[in-house]
């Protein structure tokens, strides 16, 4: 825990659960990062935490913002971010959003099939339009596969349609899955890219950017590989697939900004077991999947956890405080919890900066949703 999160912490006794946000280990993030991809334009996806604090500090640093509706489109321009420096990266749009955002002065849009081209020429003339392409999502602990992307073929004879329906065959993405462990992870879908700027050529048609995403991980309870490591990866697959050629490029970092600039402080609400003998000692926390940890499903994301007390460490079963016998954190992981822990102690749930905070429920059961504190 950094310094100034401990002392807002002691000092404003805020209630739990809340999240508090360090924001010089958000410039840090940002400025390593920048070090990484020196070149390529960084568009902070919002969705990973939107907090206003936020996006003004990485306005201020020169980001770029991802955005995924209208209304995070608006929360950008609030922060003094500037309608060229957006993205609306999401690929399932409402034709009326799309006119708005264009009203707004957007001018990139992202597509992964015939039918949201359609709305792009009908809403967005004259708008930078690209396509994002299928990738598998191996490597990562949160994938985002299968639901979002085209077929590289399918990718081509879009973005060549593109051209003669009044916008801009701007370029490809795709992302590797979030929290992607494995800086090789990329290559593949470099390659897949600089295949589709080909075909593209061939039949006339220059693109002009590759936007590869986000994927960027956090520290959780594992060591990850350093920022510097996925740039080196990245750059030698971008000069082994285009060679002299390499395009303009974007990045769209959201958890490896913020993640771990966040930590969430929760109250220890009950601890019991289910039987006299039962050695399974259940610890339910003021906060579960519904008030923000969205994340533990399937126990993906596993978020180190401490603890005020010195005892000797025991298997514990982690759960929410809701009425939903989902609301269970962590059953299979391996937490432990010192034996002297007490109903009434405050813990640290760390590195809780992305996807947290807009993954809470509005009230589930009549709890508030959580609180965030920028710092
Ligand atoms: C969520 C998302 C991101 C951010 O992903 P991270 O893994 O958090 O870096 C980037 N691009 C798009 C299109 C997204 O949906």
């Amino acid at each position: 825990m950094t310094k100034k999160i401990q002392r807002f912490l002691a000092e404003q006794r805020p209630a739990t659960p809340c999240l508090v946000v360090d924001l010089d280990i958000v410039a840090d993030a940002y400025r390593k990062l920048r070090a990484a991809v020196p070149t390529a334009g960084i568009y902070y996806a919002i969705k990973a935490n939107p907090a206003p604090e936020i996006l003004r500090l990485l306005a201020r640093l020169g980001s770029s913002f991802d955005t995924a509706s209208v209304n995070e489109i608006d929360m950008v321009l609030a922060a003094g971010g500037s309608a060229e420096r957006i993205s609306y990266g999401n690929t399932i749009k409402k034709k009326r959003d799309i006119a708005a955002a264009h009203a707004r002065g957007v001018k990139l849009f992202a597509f992964d099939s015939g039918a949201e081209l359609d709305k792009l020429a009908e809403a967005a003339p004259g708008a930078k339009v690209f396509c994002r392409i299928l990738t598998s999502g191996v490597g990562a602990d949160w994938p985002l596969s299968r639901k979002f992307g085209c077929e590289i073929e399918m990718a081509r004879d879009l973005l060549v349609e593109a051209a003669a329906r009044g916008v801009v065959p701007h370029g490809v993405s795709f992302h590797v899955g979030s929290q992607q462990k494995d800086p090789q992870a990329w290559d593949d879908a470099i390659a897949q890219a600089a295949w589709i700027f080909q075909e593209c050529e061939a039949r006339g048609v220059k693109l002009s950017m590759l936007n590869i995403g986000g994927g960027f991980p956090a520290r959780y309870r594992r060591d990850m590989p350093a920022m510097a490591s996925y740039g080196e990866a990245i750059h030698e697959s971008l000069s082994r697939h285009f060679g002299n050629n390499i395009p303009e490029i974007i990045v769209e970092p959201g958890r490896q900004m913020v993640g771990d600039a966040g930590i969430i402080q929760t109250e220890v609400v009950l601890i019991s077991r289910k039987g006299r003998n039962d050695p399974r000692r259940w610890v339910y926390l003021d906060i579960g999947k519904f008030g923000g940890l969205a994340e533990t499903m399937d126990e993906a994301i596993q978020y180190p956890i401490s603890t005020p007390r010195k005892g000797k460490l025991e298997r514990v079963i982690l759960a929410g405080p809701t009425c939903d016998s989902a609301d269970v954190l962590y059953e299979k992981a391996d937490y432990r919890m010192p034996i002297d822990l007490q109903v009434g102690d405050k813990l640290e749930i760390r590195s809780t900066g992305a996807y947290t905070t807009t993954y809470a429920s509005v009230a589930f059961n009549g709890f508030e949703p959580i609180k965030t504190y920028c710092v």
